[in-house]
């Protein structure tokens, strides 16, 4: 039997890291094994589903490298693929019809302000809450007729078995059992007609052949239910798969406090799809070693049901920035300058730049996004060599743009702790004035030679050490004490760039 697994969101608003994870899984065991991976559209709630969110869904997928072979957006053997338009085809009442003619489902007319009633009856005397019959679970068929007859709006109710265990098997908790006097008659058919999650999830699951089913820890609750409703079509169960929570570095829920949580923010804070995938799916599975670096084939290999754990998994942003420094370490420079440049471009990351966002670390986003364009503006060449020298000290895309400011203007900002702390220091003088004479009128000049010229006017200065040569030179020309090699950055700024800055600096020396 090939492997059929489903990615099933409840389109209702933006996409999560936790739903990221579970539609990462899916893709990773489909690879696999060589099977087949579903994107079904779960909208039966009408009052909550949202368009918008379901193109958001399709497109952060996309951009996240998640594949599907079958969906709404691709058409396929088992379409439609939106719950609505299989409920409008008809598809679920054979079902419930089945269900309601073995005596495994039933008719139940109570009113909202009934069953608001039964709920506090049975919290104020500490009874499991839900819909355990009521007047309807053993109803005459004469009376359903009746209250049918008279127009009555009514929901269908799944009837599960009393005085029993109901028995099921997680794939990473294993066996698992519920007493069935705990678990309530959930609704199939709400009073609009419409099919609810536990009925159209489950029997889509049954048409589309689905063989695993990956889902969040949150739906283990539902699962009795499920493995009753199944039972009573008289189907054979696929493997339950549920992932464990997602919780931040310090075990609470996870909020925007941890980083973002909309997926689409994390491109726009410039990170790459792979280490992504990389890093969400390390939350809840390990490979079986010690691996923690995995390109999108190797996860594929590595993926297996063995390594999923059951304790939840923790979010730790660090280790993201830092997997995604390493990717973006391994890429090539035009490869790096094309992730570099869609970002800037890119729609998203246009609004994410510009709305202010403390929580989320973002403390002065317009300079942020005023760099990062001004580097993707700037003449390729010339960009290619900045990017070049700063592939190994960012860890992000976004990084580029505010590290490369300094290479950029025309008149640099001086920090003036460096200025107070080098340019009143005698020998800065001379040394500048000598260094703007030795790059003047040059072309250009490579690492080495910028390196030759320090040190030859640190031996004819009788300067031992090149701090002292070092720190104010790299302050004229960058006004930081931080940065990139001196030596590189004085062979990509250039002379007459270099002479320039001198010039400038050479005003405020003491
Ligand atoms: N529609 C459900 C959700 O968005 C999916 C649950 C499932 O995969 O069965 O949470």
């Amino acid at each position: 039997m090939s492997v059929r697994v489903r990615f099933a969101p409840s389109p209702t608003g933006l996409l999560h890291v936790g739903a990221l994870r579970t539609a990462l899984y899916c893709h990773l065991f489909a690879r696999k094994h060589g099977g087949t991976n579903i994107l079904r559209i779960e909208d039966t709630d009408r009052t909550r589903y949202n368009a918008e969110s379901e193109a958001e869904f399709i497109s952060t997928l996309e951009w996240a490298g998640i594949r599907f072979d079958e969906g709404p957006h691709l058409g396929g053997p088992h379409g439609p693929y939106r719950q609505s338009e299989r409920k409008e085809a008809g598809i679920y009442q054979p079902f419930i019809d089945q269900l309601l003619e073995q005596g495994d489902a039933y008719w139940a007319f109570e009113t909202p302000e009934e069953l608001d009633e039964m709920r506090t009856f049975q919290q104020v005397n500490k009874m499991p809450t839900g819909y355990f019959g009521g007047e309807w679970r053993d109803a005459s068929a004469a009376a359903v007729e009746k209250a049918r007859a008279e127009g009555r709006r009514g929901v269908v109710r799944l009837k599960i078995p009393r005085d029993t265990k109901i028995r099921g098997e997680d794939v990473i908790r294993g066996p698992l059992e519920w007493d069935s006097n705990t678990v309530d008659d959930p609704v199939l058919i709400k009073a609009d007609g419409m099919p609810t999650y536990h009925c159209a999830a489950m029997v889509d699951d049954v048409l589309m052949e689905i063989t695993h089913v990956f889902r969040g820890e949150e739906w283990i609750s539902s699962y009795p239910k499920h493995i009753c409703l199944l039972n009573a079509l008289n189907v054979d169960l696929p493997a339950f798969v549920h992932c464990p929570v997602i919780t931040g570095t310090d075990g609470k829920k996870l909020s925007k406090r941890h980083g973002a949580t909309r997926v689409l923010d994390y491109g726009a804070m410039g990170i790459l799809p792979d280490p992504l995938k990389n890093f969400i799916a390390l939350i809840g599975w390990s490979p079986g070693d010690d691996r923690e670096i995995l390109t999108p084939d190797e996860l594929v290999e590595a993926f297996s049901l063995k390594g999923l754990q059951p304790s939840p998994g923790k979010f730790d942003f660090q280790k993201l920035l830092w997997m995604n420094g390493v990717s973006l370490r391994s890429l090539s420079l035009d490869e790096l300058d094309a992730a570099f440049t869609h970002l800037a471009s890119w729609d998203h990351a246009v609004h994410y730049w510009s709305e202010k966002d403390e929580e989320l670390g973002k403390t002065d986003p317009t300079a942020t996004w005023n760099a990062l364009q001004a580097l993707s503006q700037s003449d390729s060449a010339y960009r290619h060599e900045i990017m070049k020298m700063e592939q190994d000290r960012a860890t992000t895309l976004v990084d580029f743009g505010p590290m490369s400011t300094f290479f950029l203007v025309e008149e640099v900002d001086y920090d003036q702790a460096a200025v107070a702390k080098w340019f009143g220091q005698p020998h800065v003088r001379p040394m500048l004035e000598s260094l703007k004479t030795a790059f003047s009128d040059k072309g250009q000049v490579s690492t080495d030679e910028c390196e030759q010229t320090i040190r030859t006017y640190a031996a004819e200065a009788g300067i031992e050490k090149l701090g002292p040569v070092v720190h104010p030179t790299r302050v004229a020309l960058t006004g930081k004490t931080v940065g990139p090699g001196l030596f590189e950055l004085m062979s990509v700024l250039g002379p007459a760039r270099m002479v320039k800055r001198f010039d400038r600096a050479l005003e405020m020396v003491g």
